[in-house]
């Protein structure tokens, strides 16, 4: 099974995705944990190139393709490969990240994204994904403590981080059966607690 974590700044996907592995551990033996941008050898220099250094007056589009090239690189060579061998993977950000931030957030043409994300994965949807909702406020305050390299985004207002977290809830509105909200403010234990509950109901369904 896909299981991927979605969500704005800060909300908390990436400590929720090491708690949920250290739990799935307990009973099933082959949990891999990754993540978009940066899961490869390739995918780290992407990353980088992605985030770091004012990302080189980076264009919207170029954007969009550099992720697109960093997530097909991850599909073939991390995740089809672990789900072959049935393990559990747990991916901190897939293809809808790419519709909220690209899409909702630069206004790139989302029908135009859908496509390149069908090419990337070449049609690997996610089995299940939980959506971390938490206020952009509260995310950014949260992410500022957290001492990543972020310079791209850093630059984005509070606007484009709005329209993002506009796109994350139009997708869940728009596919219940994949995409879970899950309320971000709660605790990390209260997370977590959502999380195990969702994922029992879904793992063995
Ligand atoms: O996954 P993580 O929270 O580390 O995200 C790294 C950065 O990449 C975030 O600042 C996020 O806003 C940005 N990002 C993006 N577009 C994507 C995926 C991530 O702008 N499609
Ligand atoms: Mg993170």
């Amino acid at each position: 099974k896909l299981i991927v974590f979605e969500g704005v700044e800060g909300c908390g996907k990436t400590s929720q995705i090491q708690l949920t592995q250290e739990w799935l551990l307990s009973f099933q033996t082959s949990v891999v944990v990754t993540r978009q941008p940066g899961g490869t050898e390739l995918g780290l220099y992407l990353r980088k190139l992605l985030l770091e250094a004012g990302s080189h007056s980076i264009i919207d589009k170029t954007e969009l393709l550099l992720y697109a090239a960093d997530r097909s690189q991850h599909v073939e060579q991390v995740i089809k490969p672990a789900l072959q061998d049935g393990a559990i993977v747990l991916c901190d950000r897939y293809t809808h990240s790419t519709i909220a931030y690209q899409g909702w957030g630069r206004g790139l043409d989302i029908n135009l994204i859908d496509q390149l994300n069908t090419i990337a994965t070449s049609g690997l949807e996610s089995d299940l994904t939980l959506w971390f909702d938490v206020d952009v406020e509260v995310g950014l305050a949260r992410k500022r403590g957290g001492g990543d390299i972020l310079d791209r985004i850093e630059k984005e207002t509070i606007a484009f981080h709005r329209r993002v977290q506009q796109g994350y809830a139009h997708l869940a509105d728009s596919h219940p059966e994949q995409i879970v909200r899950v309320d971000g403010s709660l605790s990390q234990e209260a997370v977590q607690q959502k999380i195990q509950a969702i994922l029992t109901a879904r793992l063995e369904a």
